[in-house]
């Protein structure tokens, strides 16, 4: 799902505040694309579940090499 407007600005915000690193640590570029919130589904020990909790988070990728980062939509405060 991509993020809305005001999604990107808390999550600018967020990244400002804990003094997020900027450089990528796989090739040093500092230009990252963030655009999409991810619902990703714990898995079962065993066989599959009618309701598989999902834990939201965000991603970002280098614009360079496409290395991704993923943070929690939570902590962030995306969700509330
Ligand atoms: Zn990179």
């Amino acid at each position: 799902m991509p993020l809305t407007p005001d999604q990107m600005e808390k999550l600018q915000r967020w990244m400002e505040d804990k003094g997020v690193a900027q450089p990528c640590p796989a090739c040093g570029n500092v230009g990252w694309v963030t655009e999409e919130m991810l619902a990703v589904p714990v898995r079962a020990l065993t066989g599959l579940s009618e309701s598989t909790p999902q834990i939201p988070m965000v991603e970002s990728t280098c614009d360079n090499c496409g290395f991704m980062r993923l943070f929690s939509a939570v902590a962030m405060g995306l969700l509330s």
